[in-house]
C-alpha cells in the first residue's frame, strides 16, 4: 500500500487524494491462463513508447490525440496507450523544463560571480546536457474501463473478476482476483476508481487498485501563516523559531559508518580481483537503504511534530529546485542527503493533505539571502551557515529563522509568484528594498 498522488483541487472543489492499494497478485488458476496478457504486453509497451517519443520530441502531449502508428491493438487499447504516453511525456517535459530553468539560473549566477570577481576558483561553469527521451523498461499498463473491467465476484471464492480485452478481437480474458485480508480491510466501504494498473514483474502479474478520498481543508482561511524552512542541520525550522529533526547526531554517525563499510568492501573487492577470485563480495549496501528509510521516517516525524505544535495555523513551505537542493547540500557533499532533502517538501505536502491542513508551496529563491525586514538581498548577509546579518539595516537572526519568515510572507505574494527565474525574483526583491529605503528615509 502506498500513497498515490494529490489532485490539485479546482475552484471551490474539496481537495481529494488518490490512494493506491498495490501488490494484488493476479492468480493463475491454471498454467498459461495469463498467456493472452503476456502476448498483449510487449505490443502495448512498444506502441506506448512510440507515443512517448512523439510527445517528448515533435508534439505537445495530447491525451486525446488521434491514433497515428500502425498496430494490431484495438482502437480502445490504442487510446489507453496514447493517454498513458501523454501522462509520461507531460511529467518528463515539466521536469526537464524545471531543470533547464535551474541551469539558466545557475549559469547566470556563475557569470555574475565571474563579473564581480568573487568566483570560487574550484567552481566549474554549469553545462547543459540534453535529456534523453524516457525509455519504457518495465511493463506497466494503466488501463481504463474500456479495456479492463473490474467486477465484484458473486462467488465467495474470489473478490473480483478482471475482464481484459486482448489482441484477439472479441475474446475476453477473465482473471479472478483474490484480495489479502489487509487489502480487504483497507477497501471496506470504499468506492474503487474504474481505472486499474497492471504491472508485470519476473514473478508474475500484479494489480493496483485506487480509490479517492476527499479530505476537506480544516484550516480557517484567515489562519496565521507559519513559514517552514527546510535544511540538513534542522529538517524544518519554523518562522515561530522552532526546529524539528536533524541529520546531525545519530543519523550522521550511521551514515559515516555505512560509508566506511562500503569503502572497506570496495578495497577488499579490488584486492580479491587482483588475485583472480571469481565470486566477489557486493559493494551495494543494505545498511545504506535502511538508513535512507530511517531518514525518511525521521523527516515524517519532524513534519508531524511541527503540525501538531501549531494546530490552528496554515503553513508555507519551499518549492525546492534542483539548484537550491545542490546549494543546501553542498556543505555536506553527500548525494543521499541531497535526495532526502527533496523528500521534506513532499512529506509536508502529503501530511498536510492527509490531515486537511492548508499548506502552500512558495518560490524559494533568495529566501535565505533576503533580509525579512528591509528586503535587501546579498550573499554577504550570510557570514556563515547559521547566521543572518543584514548588510544594510543590521537585522540579525538565525539564518534558518530569517528564511522561514520570508517563506511565510511569500504566501499570496502574487508579484513573486508571477516571476520566471531567479533574476526576476531578485529584481522584485531589490525594488522592495528601494521602497523600504525611501519609506524609512535611509541614506
Ligand atoms: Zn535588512
Amino acid at each position: 500500500m502506498k500513497r498515490k498522488r494529490q489532485k490539485r483541487p479546482g475552484q471551490g472543489e474539496p481537495p481529494r487524494i488518490t490512494k493506491a492499494v498495490t501488490h494484488i497478485r493476479l492468480l493463475e488458476v491454471n498454467p498459461g491462463k495469463l498467456a493472452a496478457l503476456d502476448a498483449l504486453a510487449p505490443v502495448f509497451l512498444a506502441l506506448c513508447q512510440q507515443y512517448v517519443t512523439l510527445f517528448c520530441t515533435d508534439e505537445r502531449p495530447d491525451k486525446l490525440r488521434a491514433p497515428v502508428f500502425p498496430t494490431p491493438l484495438s482502437e480502445r487499447w490504442q487510446r489507453v496507450a496514447i493517454q498513458q504516453a501523454a501522462g509520461i511525456a507531460q511529467s518528463w517535459r515539466a521536469n526537464r523544463e524545471q531543470a533547464y530553468q535551474d541551469y539558466v539560473d545557475e549559469r547566470a549566477e556563475y557569470h555574475e560571480h565571474q563579473a564581480d570577481g568573487t568566483l570560487d576558483p574550484k567552481r566549474k561553469e554549469p553545462k547543459w546536457r540534453e535529456w534523453d527521451v524516457p525509455t519504457l523498461r518495465r511493463t506497466c499498463i494503466q488501463a481504463n474501463a474500456n479495456v479492463v473491467v473490474l467486477e465484484p465476484s458473486q462467488d465467495s471464492t474470489f473478490d473480483y473478476w478482471l475482464k481484459i480485452s486482448t489482441l484477439d478481437f472479441r475474446k475476453l480474458l477473465l482473471v479472478p482476483v483474490k484480495l489479502a485480508d489487509y487489502h480487504r480491510e483497507v477497501l471496506k466501504g470504499k468506492t474503487l476508481n474504474s481505472s486499474v494498473t497492471l504491472n508485470k514483474r519476473d514473478n508474475g502479474w500484479w494489480l493496483t487498485l485506487t480509490y479517492d478520498e476527499i479530505i476537506p481543508i480544516q484550516t480557517a482561511p484567515d489562519a496565521p501563516v507559519v513559514g517552514m524552512d527546510v535544511g540538513i542541520a534542522n529538517f524544518v525550522t519554523t518562522s515561530t523559531g522552532e526546529h524539528y529533526g536533524t541529520f546531525h547526531g545519530k543519523l550522521r554517525q550511521r551514515q559515516k559508518r555505512d560509508r566506511e563499510k562500503r569503502r572497506r568492501k570496495a578495497k577488499l573487492r579490488k584486492c580479491l580481483e587482483k588475485k583472480g577470485v571469481e565470486k566477489l563480495p557486493s559493494t551495494s549496501s543494505h545498511t545504506g537503504q535502511r538508513l535512507a528509510r530511517h531518514v525518511r521516517q525521521e523527516i515524517n516525524r519532524a513534519v508531524n511534530q511541527c503540525f501538531a505544535k501549531h494546530p490552528d495555523a496554515q503553513f508555507a513551505y519551499e518549492q525546492l529546485s534542483v539548484a537550491t537542493m545542490k546549494f543546501k547540500a553542498r556543505a555536506m557533499n553527500a548525494y543521499m542527503r541531497a535526495s532526502n532533502l527533496g523528500h521534506i517538501p513532499k512529506q509536508i505536502a502529503w501530511n498536510a493533505a492527509k490531515r486537511g491542513i492548508q499548506a502552500t508551496s512558495v518560490k524559494s529563491a533568495y529566501s535565505s539571502q533576503e533580509c525579512h525586514v528591509c528586503h535587501f538581498v546579498d550573499r554577504k548577509n550570510r557570514p556563515n551557515q547559521q547566521t543572518f546579518c543584514c548588510q544594510v539595516c543590521g537585522y540579525q537572526a538565525h539564518a534558518d529563522l530569517n528564511a522561514a519568515t520570508n517563506i511565510g510572507q511569500r504566501v499570496g505574494d502574487t508579484e513573486l509568484c508571477a516571476c520566471k527565474g531567479k533574476k526576476e525574483i531578485k529584481a522584485v526583491l531589490m525594488k522592495r528594498h528601494e521602497a523600504w529605503r525611501q519609506a524609512n528615509g535611509w541614506p
